[in-house]
């Protein structure tokens, strides 16, 4: 997907400005609820009057209420889902108005700046933003970091945010402020590969790409030196687009998402990414009805705009009939605890059974002579989860706003994605490590016939260059490790 620098700056500062204008409307915002009021004569939001949703077998009755938090997640949210898996993670990266926040310092020339000593300590060297060093504790578990800040957050999603508006915009704005700080602090995107909980799900849903993703490895003009969403640079308008990449990260998934994919399938805090990501969903949805007993509260929206959220925090997580059974016994569990009980058991046991349904498949295909390389049969594995939780997602995601639009385009939404996802998994399904290998090589073969015949070998040596010595063989470069070794260069450990 590609487009300028220019017009993915301005889409960023537009989406941060409507998300701003969000976040001030949870503030304060006394015009919006006219819309949801019983008799209110514009539009589809206005509430059914006498309208009751039956919540662990209490009637409740919605009330007018401002739409700034059921837009949010009933709207932004579930497009966000889906530009990333179409478009892949690429056009997100470019465009996420956090990344905008986190990348202020950068844009404002206020890193934090070092000044690291030569060794010999007299002589100071250059003056440098630092880095997340790659052996560094958050350079080796930054994945599992994200994915346990991503579960404390949908945990504080349901407890504290969901409908109190208020919880809602001190939430979006500890991110940004979080997202600022770190950009102000370590260079590149650090905020993006280190921290920033939303990026496991951006890897869920790429996979090793987007369908209508670009392949930065098969560039159609491979003079452009920027792939993706790499970090780049643009001196003036019109000028090409340079590198700004001060390398914050190995296998920089934005600049080549596929590589990146194939280096890391085998390592295990992909394995629980990618099952745990599932399990995570499933029970979150699960939740909403475990916790009602029934699942109109999920798809009236309620949970979006019901006025007392934190005053239920103590009463029971489970509706009558649906608790944990111990010993013959139900457990009343307070909600409080209830949540984290359910969404981290969710969790471990989509891990589990993923890991469980990855073995019995090797096995099943062993027994029947068909067997799988372990990368094919995981990348298999992968993609019919992210296929799975991508539909489920959207039975449920954005329904209490899909629910307001005309019968026959509210269904043809859910049905449109999943012919899309299904093209996805068509694509993506036959996809090999070996596959991208062939066409890195291609395309270098392609751009070293491209190039203009190379100058005589023998070149006079630029000043300050000794020239070599006589019966002295000339030095070839260092041969450059071949990307078609790309699958080869990951250990026994599953690490690249
Ligand atoms: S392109 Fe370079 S600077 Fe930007 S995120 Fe990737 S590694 Fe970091």
């Amino acid at each position: 997907m590609p487009f300028s620098e220019s017009s993915a700056l301005r889409a960023r500062q537009a989406l941060a400005g409507i998300w701003l204008a969000v976040i001030l409307s949870l503030f304060h915002d006394p015009w919006s609820p006219v819309l949801t009021a019983p008799d209110s004569p514009v539009g589809p939001l206005a509430l059914e009057a006498h309208h009751c949703v039956t919540v662990q077998n209490h009637c409740t009755h919605s009330h007018s209420y401002p739409i700034g938090a059921p837009v949010f997640w009933g709207l932004l949210l579930p497009l966000l889902i889906a530009v990333l898996f179409l478009f892949g993670h690429e056009l997100w990266r470019r465009v996420c108005p956090l990344s905008f926040f986190s990348q202020l310092g950068r844009s404002l020339d206020r890193l934090r700046r070092r000044r690291p000593w030569s060794r010999s300590g007299t002589v100071p060297a250059q003056v440098k933003a630092p880095r997340v060093a790659a052996d560094s504790w958050l350079g080796r578990h930054h994945l599992s970091l994200q994915f346990g800040l991503f579960y404390v957050a949908l945990c504080g999603r349901i407890l504290f945010v969901n409908s109190q508006r208020l919880s809602l915009a001190l939430f979006m704005l500890a991110f940004i402020v979080a997202a600022a700080v770190v950009g102000f602090l370590y260079d590149g995107k650090s905020w993006c590969q280190y921290i920033c909980p939303v990026a496991p799900v951006e890897a869920f849903y790429t996979g090793p790409r987007g369908l209508f993703g670009s392949r930065a490895h098969v560039k159609p003009d491979p003079s452009v030196k920027v792939s993706q969403s790499m970090c780049r640079t643009v001196a003036s308008p019109g000028a090409p687009e340079k590198s700004a990449c001060v390398a914050c990260k190995t296998n920089c998934i934005d600049i080549d998402a596929e590589k990146t994919y194939w280096l890391t399938l085998m390592q295990p805090d992909r394995q629980r990414l990618y099952y745990g990501y599932a399990g995570l969903v499933l029970a979150y949805f699960a939740y909403y009805f475990l916790y009602s007993g029934s699942w109109a509260y999920y798809f009236s929206g309620l949970w979006s705009h019901e006025a007392d959220q934190h005053a239920h925090l103590l009463d029971s997580g489970f509706a009558v009939g649906l608790g944990l059974v111990v010993g013959g016994h139900t457990l009343i569990l307070p909600k409080l605890l209830a949540v984290p009980l359910v969404l981290g058991g969710g969790a471990l046991a989509g891990y589990g059974l993923g890991r469980l349904a990855e073995a019995l498949a090797a096995r099943r295909l062993i027994r029947a002579e068909r067997p799988l390389g372990r990368e094919q049969l995981r990348h298999r594995c992968f993609t019919l989860t992210t296929f799975t939780i991508f539909n489920v997602f959207f039975v449920f995601g954005g329904y209490n706003l899909r629910a307001l639009l005309p019968t026959p385009i509210a269904s043809y939404i859910p049905v449109l994605l999943c012919g899309l996802s299904a093209l996805w998994l068509h694509r993506t399904w036959h996809r090999h490590p070996d596959d991208y290998s062939r066409e890195v090589m291609a395309q270098r073969q392609r751009g070293r016939q491209a190039r203009p015949a190379a100058a005589p070998a023998q070149s006079s040596p630029s000043p300050g260059q000794t020239p070599p010595a006589k019966n002295q063989p000339a030095k070839t470069p260092p041969a450059k490790t071949p990307v078609a070794q790309v699958r080869f260069a990951i250990g026994p450990d599953g690490r690249a």
